[in-house]
C-alpha cells in the first residue's frame, strides 16, 4: 500500500517554497530500513521494498499524493548571516499522520540538486547519510529528541566527498523541518506577510493551544526557549557535541537536526571540538548553550515585526527580558540533568562541579558508570578512573545521595554512545561493501543503557593510536 500523505505545508504556505523533483537513481538498492520507526508511522514495509517504494526513497520518482517541495531557509553559518540557504540537497517528500494521529515529515537528504543548491551536487555519499543514520537512532535510544532515519537507499551512483563512496540518500522523519532560519529567510527579505503565515502555521503545528492568541507569538518564544532548553541539557549530559549549530541546524520543534560533524566525548573536556570547520570553537561542546541561546535571540529578532509591526522597540521590550531570562532556563535545565547523572532529585551545583572537575580529561561516559558501582559499594573503578582525588568528593555525594539513586543514575547514565572510532570503523566497513559492523553498532546503540558483555569492545574510549578525531561539514 502507497504512503498516504497530508501535506499541510504545501497546502497551507505556497510561497514558501519550491517545486522539485529528485535526480533519477540508476539502480536504487536499500542499504537500511527502519522497520520499527515505519511500523510506528505506520507505513507498508512491503510498498516501501517495493520498486515504486524505492523510487520514492531515492527521490527519483515521486508517487501520487507526494509534495516533492525544497523549503527556502536563511540562516547565520558560524556567525555570518547567509539570506538564501533553503533546501539544497533535499526535499520535503510529504506529511504522514502516524497511528495517534501525529504528524511528520518524511524528507530526503541527497536526492538532488534543487534551486537552492547553489553550485552544489545535491547529492550525498553513503558514509555521511549511515552516519546521520547511526547518530539519530543513537540519540532517540537515549531519550533525546531528534529526527529519525527511516531508510537508507543507495542510488547506484558514486558521488565524490572526503573520498568516492556510493551515492545514497537518506529518508528523514521529524516533527517538521522549520527552523529559526526559515523564519530568518522571509524576515530578512521584510517579507511580513509571509513571515507571518510561516509563524501562524508553526503555532498550529507545534503549540496548537497557542494559535489564535494574541500574544501567541511571544507564547511560541517562550515553548521554543523551553524546547531548546531540554534539548541542551540532554545534549550536555551524554556529551554530545552537535558541531555546527548554525541558525538554519536549530529545528523549532526541539528536535536535534542536520547530524553533520557530530560527535560525543570521549575524554571530557569543554573546549572539545571535533569540526574541521570550527577553527575558533564556536561549537565547542562547552559554547553549546551559549550558541544557543545566541540562535534563540536570532529567532526573536525576527518576531518584532509580528509582535508590533509598527513599533519593533516596543516588542523588544517585550523579547530582550526572555533572551536575558532564558539563561537561567538553561542553566536549571542542565543543572536538574546533570544532578540526575549523580543520582540527585535536585540540582546540586557544587556536587556535580567537583565531580566534572575530577573528570576533566578522563572518559566521560564511562566516569558516570563507574559512579554508579561505587553507589553499589565498589569504589574500586572509580578510583582507578579518578585518581585518589575523588576521596574528597565521595562522603559529600554519599550524604546527598536519595534512596532511589541507583534507578534515576540507570536511566540516565549510558554504557553505550556511538563512540567514534566505532562508528568510524562501522563507515569505513559499509563504504567498502561490509554492513554487518554498522548493523551491530546499530544494534547495540538502541539499547545503550544496558550491559551488554557481548559488546565490550563497544564501551570504551578509542584506542591510544586512533588519535584526535576530525569531523566533516557537507556530509
Ligand atoms: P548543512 O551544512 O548540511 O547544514 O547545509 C548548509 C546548506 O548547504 C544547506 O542549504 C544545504 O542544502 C546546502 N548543501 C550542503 N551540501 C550540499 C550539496 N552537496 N549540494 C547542494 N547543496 C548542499
Ligand atoms: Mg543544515
Amino acid at each position: 500500500m502507497p504512503i498516504t500523505f497530508d501535506n499541510s505545508y504545501q497546502r497551507d504556505l505556497e510561497g514558501l517554497y519550491l517545486p522539485v523533483a529528485g535526480a533519477p537513481a540508476p539502480e536504487p538498492a536499500l542499504a537500511v530500513l527502519n522497520l520499527p520507526l515505519a511500523q510506528a508511522l505506520g507505513l507498508d514495509a512491503d510498498f516501501l521494498q517495493s520498486p515504486d517504494g524505492l523510487a520514492m526513497l531515492t527521490g527519483a520518482r515521486l508517487p501520487e499524493g507526494a509534495a516533492g517541495l525544497a523549503m527556502a531557509y536563511a540562516g547565520h553559518q558560524f556567525g555570518g548571516f547567509s539570506p538564501q540557504l533553503g533546501d539544497g540537497r533535499a526535499l520535503l517528500l510529504g506529511e504522514v499522520l502516524d497511528p495517534q494521529g501525529r504528524r511528520f515529515d518524511i524528507h530526503l537528504k541527497g536526492s538532488g540538486p534543487t534551486p537552492f543548491s547553489r553550485g552544489g551536487d545535491g547529492k550525498a555519499g553513503l558514509g555521511p547519510v549511515l552516519r546521520e543514520y547511526l547518530m539519530g537512532e543513537a540519540m532517540f535510544a537515549l531519550g533525546i529528541p531528534t529526527t529519525r532515519a527511516l531508510a537508507a537507499t543507495l542510488t547506484g551512483e558514486r558521488v565524490y566527498r572526503q573520498r568516492m563512496e556510493p551515492g545514497a540518500v537518506l529518508a528523514r522523519v521529524a516533527s517538521s523541518h522549520i527552523r529559526v532560519g526559515t523564519f530568518q529567510f522571509f524576515y530578512a527579505r521584510g517579507d511580513i506577510a509571509r513571515l507571518r503565515r510561516l509563524a501562524d502555521y508553526t503555532i498550529n503545528r507545534h503549540d496548537p493551544a497557542l494559535a489564535g492568541a494574541p500574544d501567541r507569538y511571544l507564547g511560541f518564544l517562550d515553548k521554543v526557549i523551553d524546547r531548546q532548553a531540554q534539548l541542551i541539557a540532554q545534549w550536555m549530559a551524554v556529551g554530545f557535541v552537535h558541531g555546527v549549530m548554525n541558525t538554519d541546524n536549530c529545528a523549532l520543534s526541539g528536535e536535534t537536526i542536520d547530524y553533520g560533524p557530530c560527535a560525543f566525548l570521549d575524554a571530557y573536556d569543554p573546549g572539545t571540538v571535533f569540526s574541521s570547520i570550527d577553527h575558533g570553537g564556536r561549537y565547542a561542546y562547552g559554547n553549546q548553550p551559549v550558541l544557543a541561546r545566541w540562535n534563540l535571540a536570532r529567532l526573536a529578532e525576527t518576531l518584532t515585526p509580528l509582535i508590533a509591526p509598527e513599533n519593533p522597540e516596543e516588542a523588544l521590550s517585550d523579547l530582550r527580558p526572555m533572551i536575558e531570562g532564558a539563561e537561567a532556563r538553561f542553566d536549571a535545565a542542565i543543572a536538574r540533568r546533570m544532578a540526575a547523572k549523580l543520582g540527585l532529585d535536585a540540582p546540586n551545583p557544587a556536587l556535580v562541579a567537583g565531580f566534572l572537575d575530577l573528570l576533566k580529561g578522563r572518559d566521560f561516559t564511562q566516569g558516570f558508570r563507574h559512579l554508579i558501582a561505587a553507589a553499589q559499594g565498589d569504589e574500586g573503578p572509580l578510583r582507578a578512573h579518578l585518581g585518589a582525588g575523588v576521596d574528597a568528593w565521595l562522603p559529600a555525594w554519599f550524604s546527598a545521595f536519595p534512596a532511589d539513586g541507583l534507578a534515576r543514575m540507570a536511566a540516565v547514565n549510558p554504557v553505550f554512545i556511538p563512540r567514534n572510532h566505532a562508528v568510524e570503523g562501522a563507515l569505513d566497513a559499509a563504504v567498502g561493501g561490509d554492513m554487518a559492523p554498522f548493523r551491530r553498532l546499530l544494534g547495540v546503540l538502541q539499547a545503550p543503557f544496558a550491559e551488554n558483555p557481548d559488546a565490550a569492545d563497544l564501551a570504551g574510549p578509542a584506542p591510544e593510536g586512533f588519535g584526535d578525531y576530525v569531523t566533516y561539514c557537507g556530509t
